[in-house]
């Protein structure tokens, strides 16, 4: 039997750190030296892996979450399933069958199991979808992505770590990263949770800083181990000494800087953005080093 791999959660907190560049930078880095490699880009509201990466994958997988189909004919009118239901996603008047407000509908079930007639069965409503490829000799990605317009993204993502979790079981890889989504909220604890450890980027502004804490204390409440990296350390402006400062104060090393580099953020919106840019290949091989040590 294989044994488990590393898993390393990559995360910003603030949006625009550029955390699904280390990411992605750090896996094609690594299965470039011959280890196999997992990607798992769980920011479902706005994947950008692929495109950095430069390849199309294809979908995988549907994501379903459940939804209820009201059955008239059995329906007591009761509202037993309108009083459960905490999204106020279903209205009746008594004596009456609810009306499902398919939007406000989050998919807990909970109509389901109240009602006392069986008068709602199981119906499917897509979220989004999985999509996976081969996006290097070694590397594997798996995409979660959220239909534009939906607002369940922690379903999704969840459904994602699933996927992951079976990929992983069949296929057994030397490592896995995951890009979790910005923010320190239900989504990017989902990305925390996965990981053995984590790889907080940051930059070196009042707002980094201050989700660089919350990540932190997280991942501190978690008890998972983490590192820093401090992306634009350069930048005009930047305060580089406070962000090392409180990291000092926590315990918690910088493992790399990545100076500001404007011909690369030029180079984000373009397809395939790592292997052009050589300021990021650098950086990039220096953290493969310190995360091959911890495989
Ligand atoms: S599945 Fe949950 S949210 Fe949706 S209608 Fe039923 S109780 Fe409400
Ligand atoms: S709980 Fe069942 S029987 Fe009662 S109103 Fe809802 S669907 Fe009808």
């Amino acid at each position: 039997m294989s044994r488990a791999p590393y898993i390393l959660t990559v995360c910003g907190g603030k949006g625009g750190t550029g955390k699904s560049t280390v990411a992605a930078a750090l896996s094609l880095t690594l299965s470039q030296r011959g280890h196999s490699i997992l990607l798992v880009d769980l920011d479902v509201d706005g994947p950008s892996t692929a495109n950095l990466l430069g390849v199309s994958p294809e979908t995988y997988k549907e994501i379903f979450t459940f939804k209820p189909i009201i059955v008239k004919e059995k329906c007591l009118g009761c509202g037993k399933c309108v009083e459960v239901c905490q999204e106020h996603a279903l209205i009746h008047k008594k004596g009456s069958p609810p009306i499902l407000l398919e939007d406000l509908c989050s998919g807990c079930t909970a109509c389901l199991l109240a009602c006392p007639n069986s008068a709602i069965e199981q119906g499917a409503k897509s979220l989004g979808r999985i999509l996976r490829c081969k996006a290097a000799e070694n590397l594997t990605l798996l995409i979660g992505e959220l239909k534009p317009g939906e607002a369940r993204s922690p379903v999704a993502a969840l459904h994602t770590r699933e996927e992951a979790r079976r990929l992983i079981a069949a296929n057994g890889f030397d490592m896995v990263v995951v890009d979790s989504a910005p923010g320190v909220g239900n989504l990017t604890a989902q990305a925390l949770l996965m990981g053995n450890e984590i790889l907080a980027v940051t930059e070196p502004t009042p707002l980094g800083l201050h989700d660089l804490l919350l990540i932190l204390g997280l991942a501190e409440f978690m008890g998972k181990p983490a590192y820093v990296v401090l992306n634009k350390s350069t930048i005009p402006h930047g305060d580089p000494v406070s962000v090392k400062k409180a990291c000092g104060q926590r315990g918690v090393e910088v493992i790399a800087e990545i100076p500001f580099d404007l011909e690369f953020l030029k180079l984000q919106s373009v397809r395939d953005a790592l292997r052009k840019s050589r300021s990021l290949r650098e950086a990039a091989s220096l953290l493969a080093d310190f995360f091959e040590a911890r495989m």
